[in-house]
């Protein structure tokens, strides 16, 4: 089969295409025949290798993606060859033909969501959940903020907020990504290049901020989201590309909360309980990935590029065929 290698960390084009084995399960085990693969930020940290967890050299990279179970190992209960699955981290990389998974890797897809739209289902509407119900704790009738709405995370967030009875404030830096943070039902977007943008939040509530902060570019905004968070508010630092200097008197003023997290550090039972909520909300059509670019599986190093670059639209991913 074909799968993406690398063999040293450092820019896009250390991702070569290779020949490499086909996978075969052990006890416990699937191989899944990988038609649709998400590229995250996150890989991209990884394979320049400046993220701090990083794989042995040579490795596949990827988390996420769809296709249809190849075969399944002893002991595999849950699956069987032919089921259409998603696919949420994997042991082998997931810019591959194939992709050897545990059990609990590999989650079923509803029929009406395409293996593109799945390859863009875990990273993006894990992070969502955990941040909005496990760490913010949110609440129907509270306004959020999702800061940095055009992208993966951010359509997952409105998607979870808006079939929540949440207000969303979404914003986006070019005009094509504010049309689709309204589209997916943010009830007003704003755009976060433009000076004033802040102003146009706080009237939107009153003056009072929003009750919940979900942050993308935290070494940009968070002293801003201070400034403009509602009293005993929340912000959920989710990315970050660097330092910021913040006021902690902000902080201690509105008795806020700055919530970290990071996807890769939730429990196999916080795994779970997000896994119930994503497979429900594909199956009931409330969550729906947003699938703006497609590369075949050989342009990695194209995919890589554009997932960095500013003017977001939904999830960017690679086909196997
Ligand atoms: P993405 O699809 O590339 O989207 C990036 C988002 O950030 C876009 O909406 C983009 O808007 C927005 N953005 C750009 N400049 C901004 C600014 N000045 N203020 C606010 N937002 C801004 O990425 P993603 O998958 O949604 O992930 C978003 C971030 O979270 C990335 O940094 C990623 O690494 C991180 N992340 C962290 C975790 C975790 O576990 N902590 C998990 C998933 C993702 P425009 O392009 O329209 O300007």
């Amino acid at each position: 089969m074909k799968a993406i290698r690398v063999r040293e960390f450092g820019d896009a084009n250390v991702m070569k295409m290779e020949d490499v084995s086909d996978l075969t399960p052990s006890a416990g085990q699937v191989v899944v025949q990988v038609k649709a693969a998400g590229i995250n930020p996150v890989d991209t940290y990884i394979r320049s290798g400046v993220y701090p967890s990083k794989p042995e050299l040579p490795y596949t990279p990827g988390m996420d993606a769809a296709g249809i179970v190849a075969s399944v190992g002893e002991g595999v209960s849950r699956l069987k060859p032919g089921d259409r699955v998603y696919v949420a981290g994997s042991l082998s990389g997931t810019y591959a033909e194939q992709a050897l998974c545990t059990e609990s890797q590999v989650h079923p897809l509803a029929d009406g969501v395409s293996f593109e739209q799945g390859a863009g289902v875990y990273v993006p509407y894990a992070t969502a959940y955990r941040a909005l119900w496990m760490l913010a704790r949110m609440r129907p009738g509270e306004t959020l903020l999702v800061h940095g709405a055009s992208g993966g995370v951010g359509i997952a967030a409105i998607q979870f907020a808006k079939s929540s009875g949440v207000r969303v404030i979404g914003t986006a830096g070019t005009e094509k990504g504010k049309q689709l943070a309204a589209e997916q039902g943010a009830d007003h977007v704003v755009d976060h290049n433009q000076d004033g943008y802040l102003d146009e939040i706080r009237a939107l509530t009153d003056g009072k901020g929003p009750n919940i902060i979900l942050e993308m570019l935290s070494n940009v905004n968070l002293q801003n989201d201070l400034e403009i968070l509602a009293q005993r508010g929340r912000i959920v630092v989710i990315g970050c590309r660097g330092d910021v200097q913040i006021n902690p008197r902000l902080i201690m003023g509105k008795e806020a909360q700055i919530n970290g997290m990071v996807l890769m550090l939730s429990t196999e039972q916080e795994l779970s309980v997000a896994h119930c909520a994503l497979v429900a909300g594909l199956e009931s059509g409330v969550l729906r990935p947003v699938v703006g670019q497609t590369f075949p599986l050989a342009d990695a190093a194209q995919a890589h590029e554009a997932v960095l670059k500013p003017g977001a639209y939904g999830k960017i991913v690679l086909q196997t065929d």
